[in-house]
């Protein structure tokens, strides 16, 4: 297309967007075609239906996974990263991690390759789906979870390695600390950098969207330089750069009886344990969580449990110079190629991607016809076992329901 530009990045953040922008893709493993196809053409029709032949986003597959194996000889080309960074925004289908071959996950390496430093997954009840909740609609959380480092930063030594054995004998000799000869090893860095940017996004979040708290999940209790630091960081740069608009727990209690000050945020922390009965028990006081790594990934699977599941699930990775937009669930590699499975989860990311740089009107689209077709019943397969009395549809057919809503 002709009159297509790259988006660009100012100084301070902010994203131009052009009326024809190129934002690349990543069809994905296993399932990752038949979501994509079905994806790719409802952010299509949103944007036709918004804006007519004003807008429209010039697609830039690249390549990774599989795909890249079989054409490049290499799982994750550098090309591919570099398109994303020239690019600014990319959305991803989901990407197999060849087992057993020396090859870390392939997502991972994205997301640390190109310091994407917030994976942010939003939890939101959308009606009729079915939930094991009782009261489903009070779920409304989004998730901030650190993206580089904890004990995901891959740094890890095999039982009986050298490595290991290196480790054990520095921690005896000069530690006194005697660990198994066996052990395998793990480090579990958590910077005060890496920690102060990601509660630093989650904290913009809620102030630009006018949500009441924010809350650091962490295990400080017991990982208390890891974990700990990271929710004493946390309080800091709410201090630090949003004193203004943001007040702890405490002072809410101690200085306003329990009521949030209109236009304030406030900062609270929890244990991680605990934040998992409290997601159940009262989702409702829980807006947005910035948490480390490893919590981050197993409390945003379990509240996503609580809407729907995986299938319909959506996530982002964002960095300062560029971001992947990203189906949560994996490749699913039973239902490949069936045009069996839900495509909402990279349909869903696809309209946080469009909210991301601005389209609005296309993505409230999208939600819209979602809601409107899980209403009438016709569904792909994991809602419609769960739904009485539901049609079970094609991935495809779900699609093409959603296009048809967005023209009425
Ligand atoms: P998975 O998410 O692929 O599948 C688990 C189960 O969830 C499936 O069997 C299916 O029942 C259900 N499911 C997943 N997506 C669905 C959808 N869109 N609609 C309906 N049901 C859906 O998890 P897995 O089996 O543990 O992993 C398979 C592969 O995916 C592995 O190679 C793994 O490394 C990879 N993976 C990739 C990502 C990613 O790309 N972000 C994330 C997780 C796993």
């Amino acid at each position: 297309m002709e009159n297509m530009k790259k988006i660009t990045i100012n100084n301070d953040g902010s994203l131009n967007i052009p009326d024809f922008p190129v934002i690349t893709y990543i069809e994905g493993d296993g399932i990752g075609p038949d979501i994509w196809s079905a994806a790719s053409t409802v952010i299509d029709n949103a944007v036709l239906a918004a804006y007519a032949e004003n807008k429209k986003i010039c697609w830039l597959e690249v390549y990774a996974g599989e795909k890249a194996y079989q054409k490049k000889g290499e799982w994750l080309p550098d090309e591919t990263l570099n398109a994303i960074r020239e690019h600014v925004i990319a959305i991803k289908g989901p990407l197999t991690t060849p087992v057993g071959k020396g090859i870390r996950s392939l997502n991972v390496t994205i997301r640390q390759k190109l310091d994407l430093y917030a994976c942010v997954r939003p939890v939101k009840y959308i009606d009729h789906v079915p939930s094991p909740m009782k009261n489903p609609e009070k779920v409304d959380m989004i998730v901030f979870r650190e993206n580089t480092e904890d004990v995901y930063a891959g740094i890890e030594w095999e039982s009986g390695s050298d490595g290991a054995s290196s480790v054990i004998s520095f921690l005896k000799d000069k530690m006194e600390i005697f660990l198994p000869e066996d052990s395998g090893i793990g480090i579990k860095p958590i910077s005060e950098k890496n920690t102060k940017r990601l509660v630093a996004k989650a904290i913009s979040y809620a102030i630009d969207n006018g949500l009441s708290s924010v809350t650091l999940m962490h295990k400080g209790n017991i990982m208390k330089f890891t974990e700990g630091a990271f929710c004493q960081w946390g309080y800091e740069v709410a201090k630090e750069r949003f004193d203004e608009k943001t007040i702890t727990e405490n002072e809410l209690f101690d200085k306003h009886n329990g009521k949030l000050p209109k236009g304030k945020v406030v900062i609270k922390d929890r244990i991680a344990d605990m934040m998992f009965q409290q997601v159940l028990l009262r989702p409702e006081d829980y807006k947005v969580i910035a948490t480390p790594n490893l919590n981050g990934d197993y409390i945003s699977d379990a509240i996503a449990a609580q809407v729907g599941g995986l299938g319909m699930a959506p996530g982002a990775n964002i960095g300062d110079k560029c971001s992947v937009f990203e189906a949560t669930h994996g490749t699913a590699p039973r239902y490949a190629g069936q045009d069996k499975v839900n495509p909402c989860s990279l349909i869903l990311s696809g309209a946080m991607m469009l909210d991301y740089i601005g389209w609005k009107k296309a993505s409230a689209l999208i939600r819209d016809a979602i809601k409107s077709t899980i209403k009438d019943g016709t569904v792909t397969y994991d809602l419609a076992r769960q739904i009485e009395g539901a049609t079970k549809i094609k991935c495809s057919e779900f699609a093409d329901k959603l296009i048809e809503k967005m023209k009425c």
